[in-house]
């Protein structure tokens, strides 16, 4: 059986791997998600522990596709995806903190971008011509796609980005690859930036010439790939006790695919929601009102969303109850000056270094632990450090945090990057020429 995906708008209506995947978004703005989703089977379980983290990737991405890619591709895709490790590290008693910045971003967007990636690509093998991923970025996510999707054949990613308005690292990312990756950057705002990949995307003609698709993060193969870790993560505590995973979230595409771990057998314990001030989410489990709004800027900037994308699918998960998700997952949001608190102290007592979106995690974690002192809590550390140098110098002065040498050596790179501006029509004609 080949697993099949509906939309939350419209159980009724099934659609196969390749269609929700390379559509991204069905035509009535639901989300996609697996029609049925089975436990993982007791021959699993009998040996998880001795399994690599790719192997048991492997596992676990075919029971929730079925038969919808064959075992050896599958597990082509998985083992060249997930290539680099998410330690558990115990930063203090019983508080653990897992590192999902060991891939070549230093993010965790690492992992569904690079699964997606290798999907797309395998999809596609019978195609015509490229694939040509579009996607406008104001910062991370591009660079997480841009990577993912370097080298991977019969595929080409052209990216929108606001000129002057991402960080130089962030712009070496995204302009130093070359290859089958194009930059573009766009005399305009980020909202220019979506709104011509938008207006690409309605012109009907021109998007099947070119085999647009999308890469954005609401994709069900990202979230996928994103459970794996949860395992990983429960197979390295030394206890066999449930653990509370402590989620920073932003669009809520890393808590769902926790959710998805726990429905597909993981034992878990509770979920923590952890936000900055960003807090619509935290705020619905208080009150059961869900009121999205616009987002503020914070030094966790990855998680200033006001209206947050995956929303949709957890209360799918719950069957739109309210009452049920409050029993499963708790929030707790944290302004900046208690993050900022968090990463010197934190630093101070242990020797470890947050970043400010774990700094958000640690803070829930110790919430959390309050009236729950027994717990045996996994924060999920997001990002590397060196991502945001600026906050962590301030904290915790300069020379503590060293930047790994493959985001370091990118400020030597020269930086190669099409000119545009915000006009359609001449964004159109641009694109047209890569048909030749
Ligand atoms: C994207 C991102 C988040 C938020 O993840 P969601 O899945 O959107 O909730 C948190 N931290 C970092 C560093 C990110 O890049």
């Amino acid at each position: 059986m080949s697993q099949q995906f509906y939309s939350t708008k419209n159980p009724q209506k099934l659609v196969d791997l390749k269609e929700a995947v390379l559509r991204s978004l069905p035509a009535d703005n639901g989300l996609y998600m697996p029609q049925k989703i089975g436990k993982l089977e007791d021959s699993f379980w009998k040996k998880w522990r001795e399994l690599s983290f790719a192997e048991m990737g492997f596992q676990i991405a075919s029971a929730i596709f079925e038969d919808g890619v064959p075992s050896q591709d599958l597990e082509e895709i998985v083992y060249d995806a997930i290539n680099f490790p998410a330690p558990l590290v115990e930063v203090s008693q019983a508080q653990y903190v897992l590192e999902l910045f060991h891939g070549p971003t230093l993010a965790f967007k690492d992992f569904g971008a690079r699964f997606m990636a290798r999907l797309m690509r395998w999809l596609t093998r019978h195609d015509q011509g490229l694939l040509t991923i579009l996607v406008a970025t104001s910062g991370d996510t591009g660079g997480a796609v841009a990577s993912a999707f370097h080298g991977v054949e019969g595929t080409r990613v052209v990216i929108l980005y606001p000129k002057g308005k991402v960080s130089d690292l962030q712009e070496k990312q995204l302009t130093t690859l070359g290859g089958n990756i194009i930059a573009l950057e766009v005399d305009g705002t980020f909202d220019d930036c979506q709104r011509l990949v938008k207006s690409a995307f309605l012109k009907r003609q021109m998007s099947e010439e070119l085999n647009l698709t999308s890469a954005n993060s609401i994709n069900i193969s990202r979230l996928v790939p994103q459970s794996f870790y949860y395992f990983e993560a429960a197979r390295q505590l030394p206890i066999d006790q449930k653990p509370v995973f402590v989620v920073p979230s932003g669009n809520f595409g890393n808590l769902t695919a926790g959710l998805l771990a726990e429905l597909i057998g993981l034992p878990v314990e509770h979920f923590v929601a952890a936000t900055n001030v960003n807090d619509v989410v935290p705020k619905y489990l208080e009150s059961g009102m869900y009121e999205p709004r616009a987002s503020l800027s914070t030094i966790s900037n990855a998680m200033d969303v006001g209206a947050p994308s995956n929303f949709d699918r957890m209360l799918n998960l719950f069957g739109g109850h309210w009452e049920q998700m409050k029993g499963r997952v708790s929030g707790f949001s944290f302004d900046d000056q208690e993050t900022r608190a968090t990463i010197q102290n934190v630093f101070k007592q242990t020797g470890y270094s947050l970043d400010p979106h774990g700094a958000v995690g640690w803070l829930a974690s110790n919430a959390w632990r309050e009236s729950n002192p027994d717990s045996q809590t996994v924060v999920l550390e997001t990002a590397h450090p060196s991502k945001f140098i600026d906050v962590m110098e301030e904290e915790l002065g300069k020379g503590v945090i060293e930047i790994p040498e493959r985001l370091a050596c990118l400020s030597q790179r020269k930086k190669v990057a099409v000119q545009l501006g915000v006009d359609e029509a001449a964004f159109h004609d641009w694109l047209l020429k890569l048909r030749d």
